[in-house]
């Protein structure tokens, strides 16, 4: 039996750009206009408006947030020899760019509660090599600052923060972005702020990180045809740049929309607790930017994971796993040398997490129908228990 229908999407990105069509057609216009397609003008706008708001100076615009990692690392001075401190549990863009900068990566596991890096464990891996920690903001919700710079101060560590997930972020009077060295973040269409495609930026307030990492997506290049170090081609497209200047304006809102529905599905699901349907747990209150509200379906829930998301499904209505295999059990990963039992909490999160339908424009009634749809999946689960 094949359902096709979806009656509640996972993500649906027309409801942001409908209602700014116009203005999206016009400034794409204007970059047609000027014929300004690669560095241009409305880049370094964007460039300064996006670090800005993020609390720092200097933005520099790549083709994607992996390459924000990989480059800003290398724009950091790190490098070969350097133990890069990560958690397990992220998205595996984290550790690529880590292995691309040419650093050596160190997983770590992460809270079960909130899915974050565990800095007591992080405290124990480190050794004289280590170099860095990125902390990864992950689903919306920033590491703790202050605890962060507590570590990287007792540790003397460098704080590169992946904030891909975590567009305007704040906690504890910090901004996403504005903690520590540098911090990459990604213009993936369904991020919290999306491009019409790929696209990153790397942010910092550190004016000589910024100038080194303007030469290194731009072929190490010092001024032109002049090669001072092995850079690359990564630059954000300056059409890119100007879709996400408008959108800009509008971030804020869309991330205060995404905690209301977060608040919505979090009184919702409150009487499913004692089932063991657990959503993710906020600490920052009002700072979280919910890029994805993820609950976890306990193991004596008495229903799989895998049977709860094939009967959502069944009625219509995408979820999905954010990620159902952490970084150190990646078969490309291997030679990395962990094993299965390494990081037990995100690996126990990977069995168990799944992402409910969250975008600006989801409904009060559509948050109601994906909730209900939980429980009815639960009652038929606890039924055919009872006929077994
Ligand atoms: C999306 C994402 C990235 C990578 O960004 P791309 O633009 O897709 O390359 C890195 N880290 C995290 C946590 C992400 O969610």
């Amino acid at each position: 039996m094949s359902h096709n229908f979806v009656q509640i999407p996972f993500v649906n990105l027309n409801l942001q750009h409908q209602p700014i069509q116009a203005q999206l057609q016009q400034a794409m216009q204007a970059v047609l206009d000027a014929g300004d397609f690669v560095l241009g003008e409305t880049l370094k706008e964007f460039e300064t408006a996006f670090a800005n708001i993020s609390g720092v100076e200097y933005g520099v615009g790549v083709a994607s947030g992996t390459d924000a990692i990989a480059l800003g690392l290398q724009a950091c001075n790190i490098g070969s020899s350097d133990e890069i401190i990560l958690p397990a549990n992220t998205f595996v863009a984290t550790l690529i760019g880590v292995l691309r900068a040419g650093a050596k990566p160190v997983l770590v596991d992460c809270e079960p509660e909130t899915a974050l890096i565990d800095l007591a464990a992080a405290a124990r891996v480190i050794t004289p090599n280590t170099k860095a920690i990125i902390p990864v903001h992950l689903y919306g919700q920033m590491v703790s600052p202050t605890k962060l710079l507590d570590f990287a101060h007792t540790h003397n560590l460098l704080i590169f923060e992946d904030a891909a997930q975590a567009h305007l972020a704040t906690r504890e009077g910090y901004r996403a972005g504005s903690i520590g060295t540098a911090a990459a973040f990604s213009f993936y269409p369904s991020k919290n702020l999306g491009a019409l495609g790929d696209g990153g930026i790397l942010i910092t307030k550190d004016a000589n990180i910024a100038q080194k990492m303007l030469r290194l997506r731009n072929y190490g290049a010092s001024y032109k045809y002049c090669h001072t170090e092995l850079g690359t081609n990564s630059r954000l497209d300056t059409l890119q740049a100007a879709v996400l200047l408008e959108k800009l304006p509008y971030l804020s809102q869309w991330n205060s929309d995404r905690y209301q529905i977060a608040q919505q599905y979090d009184l919702e699901l409150a009487c499913l607790e004692l089932l063991g349907i657990k959503p993710m747990q906020n600490h920052s209150g009002s700072g979280h930017v919910y890029h994805l509200y993820v609950i976890r379906v306990d193991d004596n829930c008495g229903i799989q994971r895998s049977s709860l998301q094939e009967q959502m499904t069944a009625a219509g209505i995408q979820t999905g796993i954010h990620y159902p295999i952490p970084c150190h059990l990646q078969p490309a990963f291997t030679n990395l040398g962990y094993q299965p039992g390494d990081f037990p909490h995100a690996e126990q999160l990977a069995g168990q997490i799944l992402s409910l339908p969250m975008y600006p424009g989801l409904t009060h009634h559509q948050v109601k129908e994906v909730v209900a749809a939980i429980i009815h999946s639960i009652n038929t689960q606890k039924q055919n228990l009872l006929y077994i």
